[in-house]
């Protein structure tokens, strides 16, 4: 159910309000919004009586929330969040830019990159310190030492990091060095992960699975902000289809389609989505023509070199050719590309 308080009431009566819902056994979640607060109470709602709770005081109406997916969606609240880390920004407008490598292969190779995307007018860095390679006998990546050399560029650019995190028991290593917990494609189910990502008080950049309906990546959002955590963005990377003349199947429609559904921003990975480094251009551009919230583009000093995923990786000139192009499209339609 959403409580809709009335305009200008005051934090004690909505302090009420929330221990009213937990008396119900429900847990509440506060969204202030711009225009008024409401409160999301979610939980079995089965024998709780929405009559009891919209004859209180500061109370203006209660509303069910029809979505399976209660915080994440649009009913909840209806304008968009903005996810921000140091100079990254996504939603409501603002396009984020995050590119880098796949991996951290060292800290000359992290901070050059760094340096790279940030001249070409790049946000935030990825790259991927420990990495779920689907091979146990590929580079399984730097691990905490890969997290100081992203630390180091953040350090040398102001880059936010984003990096991703493959267990609940790294989670608080990894917060320590990141801007943002990114959840692989691999891990969207991990409930428990993700759960524990939802007790930071970080933004996490939450990849769609490759076989995962929009249902189930809409519900492993709201596993995420279940926790408290309501700063999460979704990333689009690719699905599996019947198809292989690319790596995944890339479904641009997912940017407009959870836009109608959730207020959570929507980010593109066009590298994962393609598998192949010259379809990333025009995937990047198609992506902010669609709105997206922004891009993860993966970016290597020398893709020839990279020790994962070379094949879909840009040159820092083709990265900055394809952020330039991302502009102009973004400038025409009224986004704010940074
Ligand atoms: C990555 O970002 O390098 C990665 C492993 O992505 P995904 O989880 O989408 O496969
Ligand atoms: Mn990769």
């Amino acid at each position: 159910m959403i409580l809709v308080m009335k305009r200008g009431v005051s934090e004690s009566l909505i302090q009420n309000m929330v221990a009213r819902v937990e008396e119900m056994g429900l847990k509440a979640h506060i969204i202030t919004g711009t225009e008024r607060t409401v409160i999301a109470a979610v939980g079995e709602e089965r024998g709780k009586s929405k009559e009891k709770l919209e004859s209180c005081e500061g109370v203006e109406k209660v509303l069910p929330i029809l979505a399976p997916y209660k915080v994440a969606s649009k009913e909840t609240k209806p304008e968009p969040t903005v996810v921000r880390a140091l100079d990254l920004a996504m939603g409501g407008g603002n396009v984020g830019i995050i590119a880098g490598p796949c991996s951290v292969e060292s800290e000359e190779q992290i901070i050059l990159a760094a340096k790279q995307v940030k001249e070409a007018g790049a946000t935030g860095l990825r790259g991927g310190a420990f990495k779920p390679r689907t091979s146990p006998y590929s580079f399984q990546g730097l691990k905490e030492l890969g997290l100081q050399f992203l630390a180091a560029a953040r350090e040398e650019t102001g880059l936010a990091v984003v990096t991703e995190v493959m267990t609940p028991e790294h989670v608080e290593m990894v917060a320590n060095y990141a801007d943002v917990l990114q959840i692989g494609a691999r891990n969207m189910q991990n409930y428990h992960l993700l759960q524990a990502v939802g007790e930071v008080r970080k933004p996490v950049l939450l990849k769609r699975g490759a076989s995962a309906s929009m249902e189930e990546f809409l519900l492993a959002a709201e596993y995420i902000l279940d926790q408290g955590n309501q700063e999460v963005v979704l990333c689009e990377r690719g699905i599996r289809t019947f198809e292989t003349h690319t790596r995944f199947t890339l479904p641009l429609a997912s940017v407009a389609y959870l836009h109608e559904r959730t207020h959570l921003p929507v980010v593109i990975d066009p590298s994962h989505g393609t598998g192949i480094a010259s379809l990333v251009p025009s995937m990047s551009v198609a992506a902010v023509a669609a709105g997206a919230d922004g891009l993860i583009i993966e970016v290597h000093p020398d893709p020839s070199k990279a020790m994962s995923d070379g094949a879909q990786t840009l040159t820092p000139e083709v990265f900055a050719a394809t952020i330039a192009q991302c502009r102009r499209v973004a400038d025409a339609l009224g986004y704010e590309l940074h």
